[in-house]
């Protein structure tokens, strides 16, 4: 059975650097995708606008070959690639000049549909798009901008993103993508907290002894490394993927599933982060391997500090998380591409079995990848005679077993996130005052460590990162979970 298609408003999506990485790797191949599942009027228009010159026919050549590589298994479908073409258009601009707007605004006229752009350019180029969106008569009430990361690389930096955005869009236009948000588990760790009675009861410092949240990749920069030198595990991450997966674990109940309401529990859940000290913090950066450089030689800077890895203890000071710590680490070039987090409940608080039983912990994984899904580790009695051993096993819920083929058919962050943005749901986006209160809390973090000289540890790459991330767990007497596909 496929998962079901919910009808979408008429809609024409305009993407600006329609030619970039992102719109060639994720967005063309989304589109494509619901096109394919019915959610897209016959006369939608998707326009590509970037800087090349290039006329409509280039532009299809150019989706054609993007499609062709990243979603091979529908180009089969030579009717359905040929339908959706014929939807594609190609505008020539420049953000910053004239040329092009007026023939942009020209194709837009007059059409009675939902009217969305896409701004998957650098976050130097907004002010300008959303200037001229304005000037050229494109920002009216139903248009819709979506924003692509990093929203700023400071709290300054992104209160005058917002501001910019601001002066030509209300908050309710604004679509600030984190493509963590789209992703299956993640919503499904609101279903499973807050459409059970098994999990919140316990989903509290009373019970809870910790929480990890790790997102470890085994790339390394690649061919990015003068923008992420720039950047960092720090800001690329943590600030804006770990910290929304940490909002979604510990903030309260909303009254409703509505997007302000949800969005007002993650900010009060960001506020009340307390300030990380530096003993609490490890940053780390890659060393070679056999075939690979390390991260100096790939970014091109011998003397860098950048990091490529960064584990922190976070607290969260309010009733239901006081006293309970949340061990976060992101990094590249790790033993695996792994992102779950992990709620490791208290023990028992005696055991009735004796010392020789051993003493054990429930730990809920939520799995965003691999195998997208959810296990919760259970104490049975090991089988056999001989006396009353304990053992761990999972309650495994891997969703593609669990729901069958319609697990096979969800959508991907993507292009959940687009429709979203055509149906004017804002629930997965971040609100401009999110954003601001996450850099609140990041800044002085970083400020911290500037401050301090601190240079990041060196890593093994294949590791699970620096010898003190581990430390950072065992001087609590606690461990990281092993970093394995
Ligand atoms: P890219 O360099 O591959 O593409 C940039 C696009 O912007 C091109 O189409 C280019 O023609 C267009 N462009 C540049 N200057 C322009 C101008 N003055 N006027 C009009 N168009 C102009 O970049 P990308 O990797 O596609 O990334 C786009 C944005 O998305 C960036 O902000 C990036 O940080 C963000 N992002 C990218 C990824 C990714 O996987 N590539 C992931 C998350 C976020």
């Amino acid at each position: 059975m496929a998962s079901r298609v919910i009808p979408v408003d008429p809609f024409d999506l305009v993407v600006f650097g329609g030619t970039g990485d992102l719109a060639r790797r994720k967005i063309l191949p989304a589109l494509f995708r619901r096109f394919c599942a019915g959610q897209m009027e016959e006369n939608a228009l998707i326009i590509g606008a970037a800087r090349s010159p290039m006329d409509d026919e280039g532009y299809r050549a150019f989706v054609s070959a993007a499609l062709e590589e990243f979603n091979p298994s529908g180009i089969s479908d030579t009717e359905a690639v040929a339908g959706f073409l014929r939807q594609v258009s190609y505008v020539a601009l420049d953000a910053t000049g004239t040329e092009g707007w007026q023939i942009l605004a020209n194709r837009l006229r007059g059409r009675d549909a939902v009217q969305a752009f896409y701004f998957s350019v650098g976050p130097s180029l907004f002010g300008a798009l959303a200037e001229h969106l304005h000037s050229y008569g494109m920002a009216g009430q139903g248009t819709r901008i979506v924003v692509e990361k990093p929203f700023g690389r400071d709290l300054t930096s992104a209160k005058a993103l917002n501001a910019t955005l601001a002066a030509h869009f209300d908050e309710s236009q604004i679509y600030r993508i984190d493509h963590y948000l789209g992703k299956e588990t993640v919503q499904n760790l609101m279903a499973v907290r807050f459409g059970n009675m098994l999990f919140e009861p316990l989903w509290n410092s009373q019970y809870v002894d910790h929480i990890q949240i790790t997102v470890a990749e085994t790339v390394g920069v690649g061919g990015r490394g003068e923008y992420y030198d720039r950047s960092g595990a720090m800001r690329d991450m943590m600030q804006n993927h770990l910290m929304q997966l940490l909002c979604l674990i510990a903030m309260e109940p909303p009254a409703k599933f509505d997007p302000d309401a949800v969005r007002d529990e993650k900010l009060k859940v960001i506020r009340a982060l307390d300030p990380v000290e530096a003993v609490d913090l490890v940053r780390g950066q890659y060393e070679a391997d056999e075939d690979k450089p390390d991260y100096r030689s790939q970014v091109g800077d011998a003397d860098t500090t950048t990091e490529s890895f960064v584990a922190l203890k976070a607290r969260i000071s309010n009733w239901r998380w006081a006293g309970t710590p949340f061990y976060l680490r992101t990094g590249k070039r790790l033993r695996a591409k792994v992102s779950e987090i992990a709620v490791v409940f208290k023990e028992t608080p005696h055991s009735i079995f004796g010392p020789e039983a051993g003493r054990h912990r429930n730990i809920l994984t939520i799995r965003l990848q691999p195998n997208e899904g959810m296990d919760l580790g259970v104490t049975i009695k090991e089988p056999g005679p001989g006396g009353m051993r304990l053992v761990d096993v999972p309650l495994d819920m891997t969703f593609a077993e669990a729901l069958g083929p319609e697990a096979e058919d969800v959508p991907d962050a993507y292009e959940r996130l687009i429709m979203d943005v055509i149906r004017g749901n804002q629930t997965l986006f971040m609100r401009g005052d999110e954003v601001e209160a996450a850099w609140a809390w990041t800044d002085p973090i970083i400020a911290g460590w500037e401050a301090r000289g601190d240079t990041p540890q060196a890593y093994d790459s294949g590791s699970s990162g620096p010898e003190d991330s581990l430390m950072l767990m065992h001087r609590d007497g606690r461990k990281w979970r092993e970093i394995r596909a």
